[in-house]
């Protein structure tokens, strides 16, 4: 057992995640002015320390307050240090998440491309598509993304009814509730197959 020494303290480990990711809230609220630098070295040196639950809580908190900071932002005042925020998150967050379901057009077979899946479904009776089965008529865009001229126009990731399939273990996630390193995976996917390009 490691015994404290002069001028440490211990915490439970589930008190140090508290602490932490109250610092890092606090730290977060705009006109905060923290040296990037500092930050990037001990969240780095706590993390391995910190438990799950408040590494997720962490990870959603900046992911929510780099978003609330893109404009327009009406007079509110930025959030400092975006880059190093952006930064933590891509680095300290979890891998994507491993799945075991078949990843492939239910139509053309086609893998390794961004599929589409009925969003009120039993996981086992998902029909995944992809772009050109699913909506020959659609231009969607590389990041999954079109306008939808049923919806006036506004550009959704939601395609002729259907939603992403963002896969997790033998099922999908929720429209709404997808790790940021799952919809960067979905993304990053062809959205058409080569050829067709
Ligand atoms: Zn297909």
């Amino acid at each position: 057992m490691p015994t404290v020494k002069k001028g440490e303290v211990a915490v439970s480990q589930n008190d140090f995640g508290l602490l932490v990711d109250e610092f890092v809230r606090n730290e977060l609220r705009p006109g905060r002015n923290i040296v990037a630098e500092w930050m990037d070295e001990h969240i780095r040196k706590w993390w391995p320390l910190i438990e799950k639950y408040y590494q997720q809580h962490i990870i959603t908190a900046i992911e929510v307050a780099v978003a609330l900071d893109a404009p327009p932002r009406y007079g509110r005042q930025e959030l400092r240090n975006k880059k190093m925020w952006e930064k933590i998150v891509k680095e300290l967050r979890p891998a994507r998440s491993e799945f075991t379901v078949k990843y492939a057009c239910s139509k053309c077979k086609r893998e390794n491309i961004k599929l589409w899946r009925d969003s009120h479904t039993f996981a086992n009776h998902i029909e995944l598509e992809c772009a050109t089965c699913l909506a020959p008529d659609a231009k969607v865009d590389d990041a999954g993304m079109w306008e939808d001229p049923g919806e006036f126009g506004m550009r959704t990731s939601q395609l002729k009814g259907k939603v992403p399939a963002i896969p997790v273990d033998d099922s999908y996630w929720g429209y709404s509730s997808v790790p940021s390193q799952d919809i960067e995976w979905w993304q990053n996917l062809p959205t058409y197959p080569m050829e067709k390009k």
